[in-house]
């Protein structure tokens, strides 16, 4: 279910200031839609998590509107209707991981029946078979966190908030959450999570938002987020006598110019009839993205007798995008 505007988050100028000092969130505009998995990144302190608190109430924002699953920001009825990771989630540890979620089912006034039936169901989708009637108090930390997920579960919750669900958690055991997180979207939900892991959210969000000092500085699908930087990247056998700078720029008729790329690292960049070149050592990247405008750099570059190890389309990776807005959004 989501919003009259079709929205299952709509945030619009969420501020929090946690005493004088520390200004958290700036005004920060979020959208999220139904059925998608959403990845807030951003690094330590960004504000992450103070987002996800304010959009579910557990802080006080200094200033908010907006809606959360049709809602106003708050509403009572509704925030009945979310699923909640907390970061640094911690559980009784008296308790065994079966008991922590049918507690969970039993604090959102489920009948006790409905509490058994939805933890055995959780338990088997989380993989917490093997432990699930063991004390949590000796649970691993990915133990911990897929019961914790099977928690924010408990509810059939239309949305499910995770904030930093892989935190601690070995390798093997985030991909198995990833999958959890995918079949959780595969029964409608809508998922937020929060990370600071790029890679992994890159393998399942649909869109993300990107966080930086208590801003969202970029927001939207990857695909859109990179379109700008599509390139092909054209390996050259670097090693051959053939093979030098000045030969390739001759060869592409393109006047190549040391530049500062960023991060400091210097490359060779020039530009022919809107095409961008770059050689980072023996990579050549060229600004294109449709296979057929690539055919003719490669024959250049094979006609001036450069040998060719790979060509391959590319787009930048999250954690690039990352590093870029990490960059110009730290400026602020
Ligand atoms: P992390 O990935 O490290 O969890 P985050 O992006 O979730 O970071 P927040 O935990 O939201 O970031 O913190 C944002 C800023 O607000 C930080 O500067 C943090 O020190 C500050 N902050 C968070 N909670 C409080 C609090 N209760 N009192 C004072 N300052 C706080």
């Amino acid at each position: 279910m989501s919003s009259s505007n079709g929205l299952v988050i709509d945030l619009k100028g969420v501020e929090k200031r946690y005493g004088r000092k520390v200004h958290a969130l700036k005004g920060v505009d979020l959208k999220v839609h139904p059925g998608e998995v959403f990845g807030l990144l951003g690094p330590n302190g960004a504000g992450k998590s103070t987002l996800v608190k304010c959009m579910l109430t557990v802080v006080r924002p200094t200033a908010a509107s907006g809606n959360v699953l049709g809602a106003p920001l708050g509403d009572k009825p509704t925030l009945a209707r979310v699923g909640y990771l907390p970061e640094h989630a911690r559980f009784p540890r008296h308790l065994t991981g079966r008991q922590v979620v049918e507690f969970f089912g039993a604090m959102a006034k489920m009948p006790k029946a409905l509490c058994k039936e939805k933890a055995q169901e959780l338990i088997d989708l989380v993989g917490a078979h093997d432990y699930a009637d063991r004390k949590v108090g000796g649970y691993s930390k990915g133990m911990q966190q897929r019961i914790g997920i099977a928690q924010a579960l408990v509810n059939d919750p239309d949305l499910v908030v995770l904030d930093e669900p892989t935190d601690g958690v070995d390798p093997v055991g985030r991909r198995d959450i990833r999958e959890v997180l995918l079949a959780i979207k595969e029964r409608g939900k809508t998922v937020f999570v929060n990370s600071h892991l790029l890679s992994e959210l890159e393998m399942i969000c649909d869109r993300v938002a990107i966080m930086v000092s208590g801003k969202v500085v970029q927001q939207g699908t990857i695909d859109e987020l990179t379109i700008d930087e599509k390139h092909y990247l054209m390996v050259l056998d670097w090693n051959r006598e053939t093979a030098a700078p000045g030969k390739l720029a001759e060869a592409l008729g393109v006047a190549m110019k040391p530049e500062q790329e960023r991060g400091g690292v210097p490359v060779l960049a020039g530009e022919l009839e809107g095409v961008r070149y770059e050689l980072h050592g023996p990579k050549l990247k060229v600004m294109v993205t449709d296979p057929p405008a690539v055919q003719p750099v490669i024959d250049k570059v094979r006609a001036a007798g450069i040998v060719i190890r790979s060509v391959e389309p590319k787009r930048p990776s999250l954690e690039e995008l990352f590093m870029q807005a990490a960059g110009e959004g730290g400026d602020h």
